[in-house]
């Protein structure tokens, strides 16, 4: 009988335990990996909606991972050397937002298929039309420029010290340049002549001996003065006149360009000689542009499109074609197995029109 029950419980058991691996392997299933990626805002790609990201990556990052069954979560890096390094340091698994494909980070990293055709481009103030030229506003932009204040500061300074050792030295002799002993008005009286030494000629000089030397002195440092000043004002113009607008990459050499920090766009434009200022966040080189710190921006040309378009309408425009072709790509260490499964669901959205639909949230004017 004993004998007779054993194959019974024998298939009980293995019942039991098939019943119990397949309610792990169901559980597993329901509970999805989690992938931390590491990312960056850059309006459209990366947008930073009250702490709640969206944009074109993140959006069509969001669709993959669903596809794969992957939980996300996101980590923001303050730049895209600091994005390299997470990935790199395994801090994070992947990177997702506006990175570069380029043979210098392929030998260290895989990318993606590209999620995105882009390129470098140059922007630049103004709206683009004809009506920016006015000579009017160039006149006064240069008359009220950085420059012309430090000059005036200089101008100050040069008129308020000679014009208190004069009047110190001239107060009693009543007959010269300053006709009261009194500091009001006598100062404003020394004040005129030291302007006037400055400029050009004074009409009237001092009386007293060292006054004279003085006065001596202050003609000479006058002439000196004028001259740079001049110097300098027709440097600033002729600068003006020859370089210009800004038309291509070419007349980047030697101005005043901003780009975010370690970005492709830094090394180009090193390479073009400009003056790089790299920033953070791509705001800061907006709004150095917008406050004539800078000369131009040149970054990649969907991130700066979406600023022209909306934010920056008719403050800023563009300047010709994306002169360096660039494509941007999902970033992971070498070996990782997810890159295929990637590459494999980034192909079904294209083929399924899901990432037609995403782009054209993103890039197609509302
Ligand atoms: N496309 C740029 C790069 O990969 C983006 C730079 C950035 O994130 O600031 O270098």
């Amino acid at each position: 009988m004993v004998s007779h029950m054993l194959p019974v419980f024998g298939r009980l058991a293995a019942a039991v335990c098939l019943a119990a691996t397949l309610a792990t392997t169901a559980f597993a299933q329901s509970e999805p990996r989690e992938v931390v990626v590491a990312t960056r805002v850059l309006p459209p790609l990366v947008v930073d909606q009250k702490g709640a990201l969206s944009g074109f990556s993140i959006e069509l990052w969001n669709a993959i991972a669903e596809r794969l069954k992957l939980k996300t979560s996101y980590q923001p890096a303050p730049d895209v050397r600091a994005l390299l390094e997470e990935v790199r340091s395994e801090k994070v698994e992947i990177g997702v937002a506006a990175i570069s494909i380029t043979s210098a980070r392929e030998v260290e990293f895989e990318f993606s298929q590209p999620i995105l055709n882009a390129g470098l481009q140059i922007m630049i103030r103004g709206s683009g039309r004809d009506t920016d030229a006015n000579p009017l506003t160039d006149l006064l932009g240069l008359l009220f420029s950085k420059t012309s204040l430090v000059w005036l500061g200089i101008a100050l300074l040069l008129i308020l010290i000679p014009a208190h050792i004069v009047w110190f030295l001239e107060r009693r002799h009543n007959s010269g340049i300053i006709p009261t002993d009194k500091y009001i008005p006598g100062i404003f009286y020394a004040m005129y002549w030291s302007a006037a030494t400055l400029a050009t000629q004074a009409e009237n000089q001092p009386r007293q001996w060292f006054a004279r030397v003085v006065a001596l002195f202050w003609m000479f440092t006058g002439i000196v003065f004028v001259a740079l000043y001049t110097a300098q004002l027709t440097a600033t113009l002729t600068v003006q006149q020859i370089q210009g607008g800004i038309s291509g990459p070419d007349d980047l050499a030697g101005r005043k360009v901003a780009t975010t920090r370690g970005s492709t766009a830094a090394n180009v434009l090193r390479d073009l000689r400009a003056q790089v200022t790299e920033v953070a966040r791509i705001d800061e080189a907006y709004e150095a542009l917008q406050d004539r710190d800078v000369d131009a921006v040149v970054f990649d040309s969907p991130v700066l499109l979406y600023f022209a378009a909306n934010e920056g309408k008719g403050r800023v425009h563009l300047v010709g074609v994306p002169f360096r072709k660039e494509d941007y790509g999902i970033i992971f260490r070498p070996n990782n197995p997810l890159r295929r499964q990637v590459n494999a669901t980034l192909l079904q959205l294209r083929e399924d029109g899901t990432y037609q639909q995403i782009y054209d949230k993103w890039f197609t004017s509302r």
